[in-house]
């Protein structure tokens, strides 16, 4: 069972739990991403499409407002190219059938180019029902959205989970976050599909709503499930732009949560008065 510390962070154990919270979300005016805990499998059994073919059936059955997001090494990457993109097309097409789009997570810059490589694939082949994630703080990206312009589908930007070499990332914040600037500035002139700002920093969320003034594409913004709540219904009370919550949920939730509890000292000290009962 989930502890109540980490419940905040993670949507249950269970696509029954993750859907409940998707329900709430959706009488809000958010809509889900659900993304299925585990990644970096090494042995094929345990990268499976199974729970994500179940996953994108469930959602379309249910008529709830949710897409998903897979890692790429949470389906097979580490065991093999092959066996990931014979999992991704496996969802893909399942998703594709009943009308559920599939975000497509990006990890370490050595996974970078088989995973655009699988999403232009896809993008092409269901005429945009599938989106792929890039990071502003690997030097390449701009490069990058040069080849995503032109494709169907919806790319998401964020600021880089991974620590990268300095010869290919930025790794001042100050310069990954003006690299995240840039590349905002890019796609809102470029992206026609639409924009997705994948942050919880109200500069750069205030900075893509500048853009959308000027040049009126149309965008979303994802934030992570328990990160600036408030912001994201506030946000989706309004009628500028569509709002998604990426939901983690599964029984691998220990590793996600610690990770949450140590990025930020105010999430350490929530942990700290909730273990110690005040
Ligand atoms: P930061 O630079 O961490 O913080 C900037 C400001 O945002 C802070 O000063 C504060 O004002 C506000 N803020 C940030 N966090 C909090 C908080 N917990 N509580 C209150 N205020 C806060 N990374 C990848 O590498 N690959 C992916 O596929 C990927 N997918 C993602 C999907 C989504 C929907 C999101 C939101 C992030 C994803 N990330 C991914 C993670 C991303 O790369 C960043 O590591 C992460 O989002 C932190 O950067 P930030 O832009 O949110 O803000």
């Amino acid at each position: 069972m989930i502890p109540p510390i980490a419940n905040d962070f993670v949507a249950g154990e269970t696509p029954a739990a993750a859907l409940v919270h998707v329900d709430d979300l959706n009488g809000r005016g958010v809509s889900g991403i659900l993304n299925l805990l585990g990644e970096h499998y090494s042995v094929r059994a345990d990268a499976d499409a199974m729970a994500y073919v179940g996953l994108v059936e469930t959602i379309a059955r249910r008529g709830v407002d949710a897409c998903v997001s897979v890692k790429p090494s949470q389906i097979g990457l580490n065991v093999g190219a092959d066996v990931f993109r014979e999992n991704l097309a496996r969802i893909v097409a399942a998703a594709d059938a009943v009308g559920t789009f599939v975000w497509i997570d990006m990890e370490d810059h050595e996974t970078t180019d088989v995973t655009l490589d699988a999403f232009e694939r896809h993008a092409v082949a269901t005429d945009g029902n599938v989106g792929v994630c890039v990071q502003a703080n690997l030097k390449r990206t701009r490069e990058d959205l040069d080849r995503l312009a032109d494709l169907p589908g919806k790319v998401r930007l964020v600021k880089g989970a991974y620590d990268e070499p300095a010869s290919i990332a930025y790794t001042e914040k100050s310069r990954v976050n003006e690299s995240y600037r840039d590349c905002l500035a890019i796609m809102f002139e470029a992206f026609d599909d639409g924009v997705a700002v994948g942050s919880h920093d109200p500069a750069m969320i205030e900075f893509a709503s500048e853009l959308y003034a000027e040049r009126g594409t149309p965008y979303e913004v994802q934030m992570l499930t328990g990160v600036r709540e408030t912001a994201q219904f506030d946000l989706a009370a309004g009628d500028e732009v569509d709002v998604y919550q990426y939901i983690p949920y599964g029984s691998k939730w220990a590793s996600y949560f610690y990770r949450r509890i140590r990025e930020r000292k105010s999430n350490v000290l929530f942990a700290l008065r909730a273990i110690v009962g005040n």
